[in-house]
């Protein structure tokens, strides 16, 4: 058999299941024609990229989307924080099911701070803080011994955090982590290429080698990345439907228009990229006008033919 990504025959047991859908967000579409080193080189220059991307964390968080080891990934790092010496540090801590679980203080609690959830209310900051307090997890009060000087300590440092919040004083000196949730970056199309590429040549079969315009697939997968005239080559049409109406919906859709074969491929229901992936439908043994390729969690790989 002939791996369809670097095109060496290999033998059987040199082949192990693809997920056309990155397993990370609920791809379930397996294919077996691809090398497991080709898997592998894929993995750790598409998916894991695309998984990254910001947007794509925020939407997986949102949607409290299991990655493969049964975990939430938070939709941000940990640490957003000045690391200054009078700063306050805020580490939020996330279960396994992506909710928050507790907001650790380091360091001193005066200067500033990283609001890391604008969203947050003042009552529900006060009140983490009386938790903190009462586990003795104020870093600034545990050299105190005294318990009333330590408590009227800590109503300082709570009434110091009030009035900063309410003048919106929080801002930290140096720049805060941002994420750029309207990015619609390589990581995307390039995602959304790898699974046009696959799902084309589950549909076309051998045959599709030897069209002019698979070469041009392949080669991206195999270098893992674009080129700055990737649109020219393959018409590229990328848009994005506003990320609110993400759900955990992902398909691929084959067309034939004129003797031309478009792909689409739609992500979340959210991120559509459309290809034009052979410039010559009729040296293909086609009995549909459209293919329709949805990821859904079965046993059986569905390919609906409309
Ligand atoms: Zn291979």
């Amino acid at each position: 058999m002939k791996c369809i990504i670097c095109k060496n025959p290999k033998d059987e047991k040199d082949f192990n299941e693809e997920h056309v859908f990155p397993d990370s967000i609920g791809g379930e579409y397996k294919i077996h024609n691809v090398c497991k080193d080709c898997n592998g080189h894929l993995g750790k220059t598409i998916d894991s990229k695309f998984i990254k991307t910001g947007v794509i964390r925020a939407i997986n968080h949102d949607l409290k989307i299991e990655n493969k080891k049964g975990k939430v990934v938070p939709a941000f790092p940990n640490i957003v924080v000045d690391p200054n010496d009078n700063s306050i540090r805020l580490k939020p801590l996330w279960d396994n099911k992506g909710n928050l679980k507790d907001t650790e203080f380091e360091t001193t609690i005066k200067g500033n701070i990283v609001k890391y959830d604008e969203t947050k209310s003042l009552n529900t900051i006060l009140s983490e803080l009386d938790i903190l307090y009462k586990k003795d997890r104020i870093p600034v009060l545990k050299c105190i011994e005294d318990e009333e000087e330590k408590y009227n300590k800590f109503l300082e440092i709570k009434e110091d955090f009030k009035q900063k919040y309410e003048k919106n004083e929080f801002t930290s000196s140096k720049e805060p982590i941002e994420q750029h949730l309207e990015t619609f970056g390589e990581e995307i199309i390039l995602e959304s290429l790898k699974i046009s590429y696959e799902l084309t040549h589950e549909i076309l079969g051998e045959e599709y080698f030897n069209d002019p315009l698979c070469e041009i697939f392949r080669d991206y997968l195999v270098k893992g990345k674009l080129d700055d005239d990737f649109e020219s080559k393959i018409i590229f049409e990328g848009f994005y439907e506003p990320i609110n109406n993400a759900f955990n919906f992902h398909h691929f859709i084959l067309f034939n228009i004129n003797n031309t074969l478009v792909s689409g491929v739609t992500l979340y229901n959210t991120f559509v990229s459309i290809f034009i992936v052979s410039k010559d439908a009729s040296r293909y043994n086609l009995k549909e006008n459209k293919y329709i390729i949805f990821n859904e969690p079965q046993d059986n790989n569905n390919s609906e033919m409309v």
